[in-house]
């Protein structure tokens, strides 16, 4: 893919997995909130694991997937507190910081475009201080459609103004790019290192990167092929 950053006037960019570590939210849901239901129902680790993965799959691709409040109450845990258990793992991914300035200094519309709960929104924000380097925030839920969705992205132009012709987008879901693809965003980016602890894997479909370092062109000049 020839991306040349002339052509770009705003860039949206995915939380989750993207520009924060996914590590903190796979040991979240995978790990820590099954161990403390399992205390809770004194239920061995392994059976609460069963248990909890097959409620959070059939619930995958919906607004309920990320909706704290949602699974508050289907698991009798206090979600946003017990995210606090553990939110020492909230992590920027690197290069990102260094990315946001690039757009900065080349005056793009920068906005976090999140599937992410409002409750988690303001953890991570809160950790990060990353918040201000963004001309604007959307959750999903505000609008009431997951990314998953088709219909997300033209309701996202109701509330931002953006071009679909002349905008990135950065996610490290292939679902997501590809309702995006669907509306026309011409510059699709996978993000390959989501976890820092995983080996990246490229798309078969999308442009991949492993750090945001790779977008940003060294010559001086605007264009860079990925
Ligand atoms: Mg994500």
């Amino acid at each position: 893919m020839k991306l040349d950053w002339n052509n770009i006037d705003t860039v949206l960019l995915d939380m989750d997995g993207t520009i924060l570590d996914r590590h903190f939210d796979d040991h979240f849901w995978l790990e820590h909130v099954p161990k403390r239901y399992a205390a809770k129902h004194r239920l061995p680790l392994d059976e609460a694991k069963d248990l909890l993965y097959k409620r959070f799959r059939s619930q995958e691709n919906t607004l309920n997937w990320t909706d704290l409040d949602y699974w508050t109450e289907q698991l009798g845990l206090d979600i946003p507190l017990l995210k606090q258990e553990v939110d020492h793992l909230i992590a920027v991914h690197p290069f990102v910081v260094e990315f946001l300035l690039f757009l900065k200094r080349h005056e793009k519309r920068i906005y976090l475009v999140t599937n992410a709960h409002g409750k988690t929104l303001a953890l991570k924000l809160n950790k990060t201080r990353i918040g201000p380097y963004f001309t604007g925030i959307v959750s999903a839920h505000e609008l009431g459609i997951p990314k998953e969705d088709v219909a997300f992205w033209p309701a996202l132009q109701k509330r931002i103004p953006y071009h679909p012709e002349s905008t990135l987008l950065g996610e490290d879901s292939e679902t997501n790019l590809s309702t995006a693809a669907t509306y026309g965003i011409r510059y699709l980016i996978y993000v390959s290192r989501f976890s820092s602890t995983v080996t990246p894997r490229a798309s078969e479909r999308f442009a991949s990167i492993h750090y945001f370092s790779q977008l940003i062109p060294q010559d001086g000049e605007m264009a860079l092929t990925l």
